[in-house]
């Protein structure tokens, strides 16, 4: 195992010889500094030791001949580089490097009982000690991101039901029902609307992954009031079925900082929460209020509602609550409305509702208000 001053040394070395790009693995224990300031320097020494091991056990089943392996002592990274050229015949280096790096990565996670951070990058021109340091920093980023980006897919694909569901219900009732020619037209145009939802949730998929990484359009608006009327209007066969009502107050167009679609998906979740784990009989009632230079929207249902002590842990991605496991979901929609709120400049919080169970409260900056400040 070589220090970083020898690795870089000889990764130079085999740039100066021509070597064109070599791609660099790097696996971090996130917990280290915590360990020494928690446990003391020889707990933190011994943990190093026992995560350097299983890093020399991991990478040697996967490194080859000419790579190189690379830790600090007291450091809590743990490097490869491959310079032995990309295994099998037309694989990419890239594609090489991933799988390389989730193999080393589960079965240190695995020896260890700990959690790893893992990243990769390409190294292509000489490198200094110090751009080392910068290298190290720029792989764990980009595994960051393709994580993100990753779950983010998983994500889109729960999504696509909300749209079916709806498109299922009206077709479904104008099959079993007799119904009047006013009302079914009304039904299919829902239905349509619906349809041309879902076909620009799949044709945007890639979008949404990229969602966390890039930079909001914050010259998108939409009326609140009109996205909120046809929210609730996809959702009246989901809320009939359930016996639930759904009421909506408004006083007229409210324009925010968001984009209409990004918007009907917040709405669309939440109001559907409402449905699912309101009371029976059910009651959703949506309102706003402004409150410069936000909107608050905000959604009551009259069921058990949301502990306080569970009111942050449901919008972090893949929890639900305990109680409300029987029904269906995957505890994913929340995390995506406030990913989609917090980019648009707002928040969302959950809080009793005087109806007895949960209020949603949603900020939305208003239109005509300053941009506040998006985090990055
Ligand atoms: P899912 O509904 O698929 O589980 P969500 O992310 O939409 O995922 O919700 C996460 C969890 O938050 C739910 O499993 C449920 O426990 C809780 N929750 C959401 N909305 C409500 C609500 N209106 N009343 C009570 N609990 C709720």
């Amino acid at each position: 195992m070589l220090d970083s001053a020898a690795f870089v040394a000889r990764l130079n070395h085999a740039l100066a010889s021509g070597e064109r790009t070599i791609p660099v693995l790097l696996l971090r224990l996130p917990e280290f500094a915590e360990f020494a300031w928690r446990d003391g320097k020889r707990s933190a020494q011994r943990i190093e030791r026992a995560t350097t091991r299983a890093f020399s056990a991991a990478a040697s089943r996967v490194v080859r001949d000419r790579d190189l392996l690379a830790h600090d002592v007291g450091s809590d990274w743990f490097c490869v580089a491959m310079l032995t050229p990309a295994r099998g015949a037309g694989s990419y280096a890239t594609i090489d490097a991933r799988t390389a790096l989730e193999r080393i990565c589960a079965t240190m996670s695995l020896e260890t009982g700990r959690r790893m951070e893992s990243g990769w990058s390409i190294v292509e021109g000489p490198l200094a000690e110090t751009t080392f340091a910068h290298v190290r920093e720029q792989a764990l980023e980009r595994g960051a991101r393709e994580r993100e980006r990753y779950e983010f897919l998983a994500t889109v694909g729960h999504e696509l039901r909300t749209p079916l569901t709806s498109i299922r219900g009206y077709i479904e009732t104008l099959l079993d029902d007799d119904i009047d020619p006013q009302t079914s037209r009304r039904f299919l145009e829902t239905a349509r609307r619906e349809a041309l939802r879902l076909t620009r949730l799949v044709e945007g998929i890639l979008d949404f992954s990229m969602l966390d990484l890039r930079a909001p359009d914050k010259s998108s608006e939409c009326d609140l009031t009109s996205v909120a009327r046809a929210a609730i209007e996809a959702l009246v066969p989901i809320a009939r079925d359930a016996g639930v009502k759904l009421e909506g107050e408004f006083d007229g167009p409210v324009r925010a900082r968001i984009d209409a679609d990004a918007c009907m998906h917040v709405l669309l979740n939440v109001v559907e929460n409402g449905i699912k784990y309101g009371g029976r009989p059910g009651i959703v009632r949506v309102h706003f209020e402004r409150q410069d230079p936000f909107v608050a929207l905000f959604v009551d249902d009259n069921g058990d509602g949301v502990a306080e002590s569970d009111a942050e842990r449901i919008f972090s991605y893949g929890e639900r609550v305990q109680a409300t496991s029987q029904a269906a979901g995957r505890g994913v929609g929340l995390s995506i409305v406030r990913t989609i709120v917090e980019r648009a400049g707002g928040a969302v919080r959950v809080e009793p509702s005087a109806l007895g169970g949960a209020r949603f409260c949603i900020d939305f900056v208003l239109a005509k208000a300053e941009p506040v400040p998006v985090p990055s």
